[in-house]
């Protein structure tokens, strides 16, 4: 169904530049977000910059549900950087349990040491700083930046990003990979004053979260329905490439899993036969291992016995 594009009034928020692209999309989203934001521990006051570090490299592919009890688990054990970056590589990705993508266990362990060793043990507040970490990207630079230090960046998410393709760009769906026109709108609709630019970073993606979901947007309950070009235009279906599925059973993804679920369990090194009983198949088998192997998340050792590093 069609709705109306009716363009609410102007009425910017007090960080918003006169005349911005994003003034009258600002209000509306912070005040939904003040009314509706989850509460999450790393929201919190005492979160701290690692545990909102910790965070953002764990919710990166997996679902807060997921990520929340490791999260706990981690800062209660790793309250510092120091604390992580002390232990072997291996313990992080023992830690990391099913949260899946393991490399980002080794490079938070990385990015661990190297705030150790270059920035005292605090996690550095600039985003220049934050980028030369080992293992962190533009991404988590700007929101470790942004959520912890309250700076003004663009802050570009799966979330975000589809918020911005609805409302701004009347499409159901971002590309499959993050554009350069993507960047420039999502830096066009920050707002100019530092403070409310962390906040609308926060909360446009709390709104992709919660309301205008992959699936199941909910427009009756979206605080930018009456400006969304997508709802405007009557909800064209996507016409792009086909999306990304996210199949898991039966591929090197689910053997790789399965390898490191054995090794995580273990208190010494695994002999070869018994990673061989996870998976039937042994050409797939052995290719998961080489990978795991390869990406430096198990550890070769003489004698056909396996581990997760040690350095
Ligand atoms: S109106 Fe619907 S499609 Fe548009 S941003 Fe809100 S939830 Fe998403």
């Amino acid at each position: 169904m069609t709705a109306p594009a009716k363009p609410l009034p102007h009425s910017p928020s007090p960080g918003d530049a006169p005349g911005s692209a994003g003034d009258a999309l600002h209000r509306p989203v912070i005040a939904w977000f003040d009314a509706h934001a989850r509460d999450l521990p790393w929201r919190r006051e005492d979160a701290g910059p690692w545990g909102v570090m910790v965070s953002e490299f764990m919710l990166q592919q997996t679902p807060v549900s997921r990520v929340l009890p490791v999260y706990e688990q981690w800062l209660a054990r790793w309250p510092r950087p120091a604390d992580l970056a002390k232990e072997a590589p291996g313990e992080a990705v023992r830690a990391w349990g099913r949260l899946g993508y393991p490399r980002r266990a080794l490079r938070l362990h990385g990015a661990a040491v190297a705030i150790t060793e270059r920035h005292g043990g605090d996690v550095p507040t600039e985003h220049a700083q934050l980028l030369a970490l080992p293992g962190i990207g533009e991404y988590t630079a700007a929101a470790v930046a942004s959520f912890a230090y309250g700076q003004r960046h663009a802050v570009l998410d799966t979330n975000v990003r589809r918020v911005f393709a609805r409302a701004v760009t009347g499409v159901q769906y971002p590309p499959n990979a993050t554009t350069a026109a993507e960047r420039k709108l999502a830096r066009a609709l920050l707002p100019e004053e530092e403070h409310t630019a962390s906040r609308w970073a926060a909360a446009s993606m709390e709104l992709g979260a919660l309301v205008c979901t992959a699936r199941n947007e909910a427009c009756e309950r979206c605080p930018i329905a009456a400006q969304c070009a997508w709802l405007a235009a009557g909800k064209p279906a996507h016409e792009g490439p086909a999306r990304r599925g996210q199949t898991y059973a039966g591929t090197d993804r689910q053997v790789r899993g399965k390898l490191l679920a054995v090794l995580r369990e273990a208190v010494a090194p695994v002999p070869q036969a018994t990673l061989d009983r996870v998976w039937d198949e042994p050409v797939q088998r052995a290719r998961a291992l080489d990978g795991l192997v390869a990406d430096g998340l198990v550890e070769p050792l003489r004698g056909g016995l396996y581990r997760l590093p040690l350095t």
